[in-house]
């Protein structure tokens, strides 16, 4: 049974939910469901084990990076997790644990390096004697809600750094794969984290509402849909948030590109996960000059990725969240297709996995292009001057991450100022994510940033002292 953490203790909630094998349908663990009721409790809790517990950086730092060991050490176990809830292939998953453990070793370094700064109080005429610096202090309860395509490194993301930061965190992980989070309790634990400085809940939307309507918890760090993020804004009032939501990616090929690595980076980039990446690239714009030879070698390469059944150790791309989530794609693409674009690859279904699909001929009116896809499938564009690209690239309510290959450095240090985006990256496509990096977006893709070096500011207060002497 996956239990709740309240207080320190493995409890059970108001009732369960039996959890299924993504891929193969079997049984796995039951999931306890909070209520409401616990929710409250689980807000006090960590209240006053925020109260109780001031661990100092070098605390945080030790109890981080034993948390980064012990998941190297349960590696097998913790991709047995992952695969099991997700059904990513092996590929995928072994990304997810290995990304994880620099996560929480970054996390760990972070939190030695916390530092405030030193205010000129004597820049201003006649304050020759007093001095002000800013200590950089906790802020409380902090709340972490995560999606479904990240069930470890998203999690890490937000729990680590909260941890670093010296904060009591409450996880509510996606209801659809909630295992993973239970055996990353158990390593912070076991890593010397004071029990109840971590808490884990489990349920859907009734119990995320319910986390966002208690005053109590300072701060929300979510990753998630923007419908669910605008909720969660709304709900948090002059409270502080963190939300990375969805997106539609863009990235550009110029016809001085090196094709071949455009070609390979957009496919891994567009296909991994089953596409349920919030940086998959979407929306692919090829210069017309090397429009005909680049879609030759995508097709070639897309054809080529073995998807299917992600037990199989060559499978690429695997199932989709759902039969439902599989289907809402097809229909997309089909409609299209009635429109006018063209299927150059893909197009089928078989239960949750959607065949890696490649399309083209679209337009901006189509919902594989204005809404956010998160399925295997790239639609192809042509343009002919990089205005029009950036155009079409920046006409999207949002803005997480584009890419772009060049091999002008003109054309890509302009780039990184004409593509509103949270990140501009050359010569890779959009999803090209390193986890030291400062991670977030603009517009409905939200605000704050992940990256531990960022996220542990985001989730600080940053308090001026001065003294007359
Ligand atoms: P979702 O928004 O449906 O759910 C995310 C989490 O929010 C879940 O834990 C869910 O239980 C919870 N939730 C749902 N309704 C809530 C409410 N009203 N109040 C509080 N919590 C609530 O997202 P999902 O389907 O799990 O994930 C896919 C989405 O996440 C996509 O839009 C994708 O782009 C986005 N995403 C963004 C990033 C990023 O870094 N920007 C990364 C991964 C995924």
């Amino acid at each position: 049974m996956a239990k709740l953490l309240i207080a320190g203790q493995w409890v059970h909630g108001s009732s369960e939910q039996q959890m299924t094998h993504r891929y193969s349908g079997e049984a796995l663990d039951k999931m306890a469901v909070a209520s409401v009721e616990q929710v409250a409790a689980a807000v006090t809790a960590a209240q006053a084990a925020f109260d109780a517990n001031a661990l100092t950086p070098s605390d945080r730092y030790h109890i981080l990076s034993r948390a980064a060991a012990l998941v190297q050490e349960r590696r097998e176990q913790f991709m047995g997790l992952v695969s099991a809830e997700t059904g990513f292939p092996r590929v995928d998953v072994e990304n997810e644990v290995g990304r994880t453990v620099q996560t929480l070793q970054l996390c760990a370094e972070e939190a030695r390096r916390v530092v405030g700064e030193m205010v000129p109080m004597d820049a201003a005429p006649g304050l020759k004697d007093r001095i002000g610096f800013t200590v950089m202090v906790p802020l409380g309860v902090v709340c972490a809600i995560t999606p479904f395509n990240s069930p470890l490194n998203v999690v890490v993301h937000k729990v680590a750094p909260a941890v670093a930061a010296g904060n009591a965190v409450i996880l509510k992980p996606s209801e659809h794969v909630p295992l993973t989070s239970v055996e990353l309790c158990k390593v912070l634990i076991e890593a010397g984290l004071p029990p109840g400085l971590i808490t884990l809940l489990h349920g859907g939307p009734q119990i995320g509402r319910a986390l966002v309507a208690d005053p109590r918890i300072a701060f929300y760090a979510f990753t998630g849909s923007t419908r669910v993020g605008k909720e969660i804004q709304a709900g948090a009032g002059l409270r502080r948030t963190q939300l990375e939501l969805g997106s539609i990616a863009s990235t550009i090929v110029c016809e001085d590109a090196d094709l071949r690595a455009a070609v390979a980076k957009c496919v891994s980039a567009g296909f991994r996960k089953a596409g349920q990446v919030c940086t998959s690239v979407q929306r692919l714009y090829v210069q017309r000059g090397i429009a005909s030879d680049f879609t030759k070698q995508l097709v070639a390469a897309v054809r080529s990725l073995p998807y299917g059944d992600p037990s199989k150790p060559e499978t690429i791309v695997g199932p989709m969240l759902s039969v439902e989530h599989a289907q809402r794609a097809l229909d997309w693409i089909l409609e299209a297709q009635a429109a006018g674009a063209e299927v150059l690859c893909g197009g089928t279904r078989t239960g949750a996995v959607l065949a890696p699909t490649l399309l083209a001929n679209v337009r901006d009116d189509m919902k594989v292009m204005c809404q956010e896809i998160f399925a295997p499938v790239m639609c192809l564009n042509e343009f002919d001057d990089l205005q029009q690209a950036y155009d079409a690239a920046n006409a999207t309510p949002f803005g997480l991450a584009a890419g772009l290959f060049t091999s002008n450095v003109g054309i890509a240090l302009s780039a990184g100022r004409k593509l509103r985006f949270g990140a501009v990256h050359i010569n890779e496509a959009s999803s090209a994510r390193v986890d030291v990096m400062p991670f977030g977006g603009v517009k409905d893709s939200g605000f704050g940033r992940e990256g531990p070096r960022y996220a542990i500011k985001e989730m600080m207060e940053e308090r001026l002292l001065t003294i007359r002497y």
